[in-house]
C-alpha cells in the first residue's frame, strides 16, 4: 500500500505499528528512526524494519507515510527538523494521545502538498519500548483521525484503509472533540489512578505493606493504570489540561455529592448510585466492549489468539503484555482488559 513508512519513534506503538504494517504487507520499506542508540539497536535486533537511523531526516526522506510516535511535547522539536524533508503528496500523522495540541504543533512545520492527519489508536499497556509491542494491539480497538476541513479527501482515505488494514476501526473527529471525550475516558480515570496510587504510596511503611499484602482487585487495577509511563502521562496532563481540568471539576462535584452520602449515612442515596454505574458495566458488557470474566479475563501468559478483522494473529505466549485500561473501548474487546490508550 505504502512504498515507504517512515515511524519517528520505536516504543510500544511505533513497534507495534512495524510489526502489523509487515505481517500484512502495508509497506514496502519501513525506516525506523529513534532518539537513542540502545533503543535502535533494540528495534535492529528485533528485526522490525529495514532501515535503521538516528537520523529522522533519513528516515522520512521519500517516504509516502510518516508516523510520529513519540511524546506530544517532543513534536516541535522533531517537526522543525524533518518538515523541509516530507516528500510533497506524502501523508504526515501521528499517534498522539492529544489531538489538539499536536495539531498546532505539526501543521506550522507542515509543507504545502503533505496531507497532515493526525491520527490516535486508542490502544496501548503499561509498558514501554519497543520489546512492548505486539502487531495485534489495534486489533478492533478504535483509531481516532482528526484531518482538518482541508485535507485530500483520498489521503484521508488512504490512511483510513491503513488503520483498518491494522485491525482497527476508523472513526474521523475534530481535535477538542477528541481531546474532551478523551479526557473523561482515559485522562481522569488515570489521574484518579495515579492519585490513589500516589495515596498508598505516602502511607506509613507498616500500613503500606499490609495494603499491598491485602490489595483486592480494586487498587491492584488502579496500581496497573498508575504503572503507565510517566512521560507520556506527563505530557498528556500538559497539553490536554483545559479538558482535564473541565472534566475534573465536574468529577469533584460528584465526589463532593459521595462523600456527604457517606457522612449523612444516605444509604438510599448511594445505593441509588452504585446500581447506576453497574448497569453502566453491565452495557458495557453486553455491547461486547469488555468481558465478564474473572480478573478481567486478563490471560496470564499461556499462548493465544487472537481473531481480527484482517485475518488471525497469533500471540507468542510470552506473558500477557497488554493491560487494557482503556475505560472507553467501544468494541468487542478481546481477551485484554482496557488497553491502556492513553
Ligand atoms: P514509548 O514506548 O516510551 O516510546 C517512545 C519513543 O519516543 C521512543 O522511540 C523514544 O526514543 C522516543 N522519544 C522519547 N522522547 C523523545 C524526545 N524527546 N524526542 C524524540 N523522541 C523521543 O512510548 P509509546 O507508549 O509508544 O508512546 C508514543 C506515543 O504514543 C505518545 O505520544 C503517546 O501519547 C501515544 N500513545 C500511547 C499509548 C500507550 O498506551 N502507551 C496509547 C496510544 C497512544 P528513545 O527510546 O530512543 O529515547
Amino acid at each position: 500500500m505504502f512504498e515507504k513508512l517512515a515511524l519517528i519513534g520505536i516504543g510500544l506503538i511505533g513497534s507495534s505499528i512495524a510489526r502489523a504494517s509487515r505481517l500484512k504487507g502495508l509497506a514496502k520499506t519501513i525506516a525506523i528512526s529513534t532518539r537513542r542508540q540502545e533503543t535502535l539497536d533494540e528495534a535492529r535486533a528485533l528485526g522490525l524494519g529495514d532501515i535503521y537511523t538516528m537520523d529522522p531526516i533519513e528516515a522520512v526522506r521519500h517516504a509516502d507515510l510518516v508516523i510520529l510516535c513519540i511524546p506530544v511535547q517532543s513534536y516541535g522539536a522533531v517537526m522543525e527538523k524533518i518538515g523541509p524533508y516530507l516528500e510533497p503528496g506524502a501523508i504526515l500523522s501521528d499517534v498522539g494521545s492529544v489531538k489538539e495540541y499536536v495539531t498546532k504543533a505539526m501543521a506550522p512545520h507542515t509543507p504545502k502538498g503533505v496531507h497532515l492527519i493526525p491520527g490516535h489508536p486508542i490502544a496501548g499497556t503499561e509498558h514501554s519500548g519497543p520489546s512492548a509491542g505486539f502487531p495485534e494491539l489495534f486489533i478492533n480497538r478504535w483509531c481516532v483521525l482528526t484531518p482538518g476541513k482541508d485535507v485530500d479527501p483520498g489521503a484521508v482515505s488512504k490512511l483510513s484503509a491503513f488503520w483498518s488494514a491494522l485491525g482497527s476501526n476508523v472513526e474521523l473527529m475534530e481535535p477538542a472533540n477528541h481531546d474532551m471525550v478523551l479526557a473523561i475516558t482515559s485522562h481522569i480515570p488515570h489521574l484518579v489512578a495515579y492519585n490513589i496510587v500516589g495515596t498508598v504510596a505516602d502511607l506509613e511503611q507498616d500500613t503500606q505493606s499490609e495494603v499491598i499484602k491485602f490489595s483486592a482487585s480494586g487498587f491492584r487495577d488502579f496500581t496497573r493504570i498508575a504503572a503507565s509511563d510517566p512521560v507520556m502521562w506527563r505530557d498528556v496532563f500538559l497539553t490536554n489540561r483545559d479538558a482535564v481540568l473541565e472534566m475534573l471539576g465536574r468529577f469533584l462535584e460528584d465526589l463532593s455529592k459521595l462523600q456527604r452520602m457517606v457522612r449523612v449515612g444516605d444509604g438510599p442515596g448511594m445505593e441509588a448510585l452504585f446500581t447506576r454505574t453497574r448497569k453502566i458495566r453491565r452495557s458495557i458488557i453486553t455491547a461486547g466492549q469488555e468481558t465478564a470474566a474473572a480478573d478481567f479475563g486478563r490471560p496470564h501468559g499461556e499462548a493465544r489468539t487472537i481473531s481480527g478483522p484482517s485475518g488471525t494473529a497469533v500471540l507468542d505466549g510470552a506473558p500477557a503484555p497488554v493491560v487494557d485500561v482503556n475505560v472507553e473501548p467501544q468494541q468487542p474487546v478481546r481477551e485484554h482488559g482496557g488497553g491502556d490508550d492513553a
